[in-house]
């Protein structure tokens, strides 16, 4: 039996899909429009750093930045001057930039990475749950009586805010608001004597509205171009419990040039800039909107089908893929009977989903509201709070820090993490961070890695034991062995650090073991051991989820035998041993 159908090959099924191929799990993935409908429409654009993060853990984040536009930050203007600028090079991440590609550049990536075509135009219309699978119901093309029935064990609805699987099961609602005043895109080229730094994204907030002016790649990735947005009409919203859906774009004409430029010139501020050669122009309405959770059974909705807000901030795509790399290991490890509370863990999506999601849409309504309403309070502190705030350094540096979504932790409430004890390192629920390239005891076979890149691609649990001090062999050798029975769900790896005496071979007791080779690493300035926050003459463990979020660390004073009870209770609770 399939194992995953994969509804909707937008950017986050796509996304999805990549991770079921690295999984190596059997999937289809099916679109009900044909591909040429997407093509030349930028959408979404911004990947912020986690995003960039996740997919580099993916190996995929090179191939995206190869064509991708990188920006130095954000600058506001008045009508009148340059009032404050965010810049991004500080951010503690790899990925210090502001980083656009038009969506239908990403799923093309994502498209060709799978060795599967993804499979359109072909409609879900109906599904039936049994007890151990999903019965869906497939249109191909336009043709009623073309129909094909597909079992698989999960059904994911990636199928944006329309979500044929939301709506599929009775209940499973997509209350929320509606934004009444709809707002206008455009791909284009600026021409004039006084255009603004396109090095950064500009916001200029003039007294007839705001115009936002983003750097993008044109539709060949030659040249850079711009995305404008404006809102049109004063801010109001409704409330809908009813499911009428008005997010995206709207069918109704949009702007022609010229409209766009008497638009352009009211807002523009100080600068003096000519729309030219437009590759896309776009109306679209914005709902802020959140399933009542994101499983029933066997299916699950994620991306657009489980949430959707104001693209303010370009957060939505982006939540998308992470709620895909939240799910994607879960399913995998039920699928491969490894879990130990298979419920637990399908449950634990939306529980570690919802707080996030909500924690954006929250942010993103505020900030979408405070850039286009046009109240006198809200202009001042526009134009005199905001900019007097960005002065000082920590408000400059959150900026940046939220915009790129380096908050986001797995909630601490998760029933998949540990409790932080007193002597947590790096707490549960934080995302690993890379570190310096370390050494492979290996040292024939291996380059040297960061940790990062020693982790990339990995359909396990990683369990780290780091030593800052001499390592004790047969310390490490108990870690080690323990692993052994949980070895189809979690890959051991041991650093030594600081004041080591040893060479660089593997261990006699990993040697012919599968894990062995590159399990063994050196870091003798000791630099893993101090990101990850153990202390001097002591030893860590710390236990990375596949999605790279920390299950759990304990350090310990090392001189003697470590104690590795909790650290196997806890595994132990996660995880089924062999
Ligand atoms: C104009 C515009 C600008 C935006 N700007 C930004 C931005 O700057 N930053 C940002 O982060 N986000 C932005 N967004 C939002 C972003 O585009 C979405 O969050 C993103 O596309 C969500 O991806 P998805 O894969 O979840 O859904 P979608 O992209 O909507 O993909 C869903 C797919 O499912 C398919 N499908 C639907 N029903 C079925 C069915 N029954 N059977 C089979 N297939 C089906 C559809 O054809 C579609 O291809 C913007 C959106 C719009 C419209």
């Amino acid at each position: 039996m399939l194992e995953v159908l994969i509804c909707g090959a937008g950017p986050v099924g796509s996304f999805f899909a990549n991770l079921m191929e690295q999984f190596g799990h059997t999937y289809r993935i099916i679109d009900s429009e044909p591909i040429e409908a997407r093509l030349g429409q930028s959408r979404a654009l911004l990947l912020t750093a986690r995003t960039l993060e996740v997919m580099e853990d993916r190996d995929i984040a090179r191939e995206i930045l190869s064509r991708a536009l990188l920006s130095r930050g954000i600058r506001l203007h008045s009508d009148t001057k340059q009032l404050t600028e965010v810049e991004m090079s500080g951010l503690d991440s790899t990925f210090h930039h502001m980083t656009t590609l038009p969506q239908w550049r990403i799923e093309e990536i994502l498209h060709k990475r799978l060795s599967k075509k993804v499979e359109r135009p072909v409609k879900l219309i109906s599904y039936v749950q049994e007890s151990d699978h999903v019965v869906a119901k497939l249109q191909h093309g336009d043709d009623t009586d073309n129909i094909e029935e597909v079992k698989a064990k999960f059904l994911i609805g990636a199928d944006g805010v329309h979500s044929t699987v939301r709506k599929g099961t009775p209940g499973w609602n997509f209350d929320g608001v509606v934004i009444n005043s709809p707002s206008v895109l455009a791909d284009v080229t600026f021409t004039g004597d006084k255009l603004p730094d396109f090095r950064y994204f500009n916001f200029i907030d003039s007294k007839n509205g705001a115009l936002i002016l983003i750097p993008i790649p044109d539709n060949s990735g030659e040249k850079i171009i711009t995305r404008m947005v404006v809102s049109l009409g004063a801010l109001s919203e409704t409330k809908d419990n009813e499911g009428k859906v008005s997010q995206g774009i709207k069918n109704d004409a949009p702007p022609t040039l010229e409209e766009l430029q008497t638009l352009i010139d009211q807002r523009c501020g100080y600068f003096n800039m000519k729309a030219v050669n437009p590759q896309w122009i776009a109306k679209f309405g914005i709902n802020e909107r959140r399933a009542n959770g994101f499983r029933r059974g066997r299916c699950f909705v994620m991306g657009d089908a489980a949430h959707c807000h104001s693209p303010a901030g370009g957060q939505g795509l982006n939540l998308g893929f992470q709620d895909a790399n939240n799910l994607a290991w879960k399913i995998s490890s039920v699928l491969k009977n490894t879990a130990e509370n298979p419920e637990v863990l399908l449950d634990s999506y939306y529980e570690e989903r919802y707080p996030i999601i909500d924690t954006t849409i929250n942010g993103t309504g505020r900030m979408g509201r405070s850039v286009f309403q046009r109240t006198i309070f809200s202009s001042f502190m526009r134009s005199l709070v905001l900019p007097m705030a960005l002065t000082i350094p920590s408000i400059h540096d959150k900026v940046g820090f939220t915009i790129q979504q380096l908050w986001i932790t797995i909630p601490t409430s998760s029933a998949l993490l540990a409790e932080k004890s007193a002597s947590s390192i790096i707490e549960p629920g934080k995302y690993m961070p890379d570190s310096c390239t370390l050494n492979p005891k290996d040292i024939v076979n291996l380059p040297p890695q960061t940790i990062k890149s020693i982790f990339k691609k990995t359909d396990r649990y990683i369990a780290l034991l780091v030593w800052n001090h001499a390592g004790d062999d047969d310390a490490s050798a108990g870690f080690w062995n323990l692993l052994q029975t949980y070895k189809r769900f979690v890959r051991p790896i041991v650093v030594e650090s600081k004041n080591y005496i040893g060479r660089y071979r593997v261990p006699q007791y990993a040697r012919n073991n599968a894990d062995g080779t590159n399990g063994f690493w050196c870091d003798t300035r000791g630099r893993l051991a101090e990101l990850l926050g153990i202390e001097d003459n002591r030893a860590g463990i710390i236990l990375v989820r596949p999605d790279m979020y920390v299950a759990f660390s304990e350090s310990y004073d090392g001189q003697n035998e470590i104690p590795l009870e909790s650290f196997e209770r806890h595994l132990s609770s996660q995880v089924k041993s062999d």
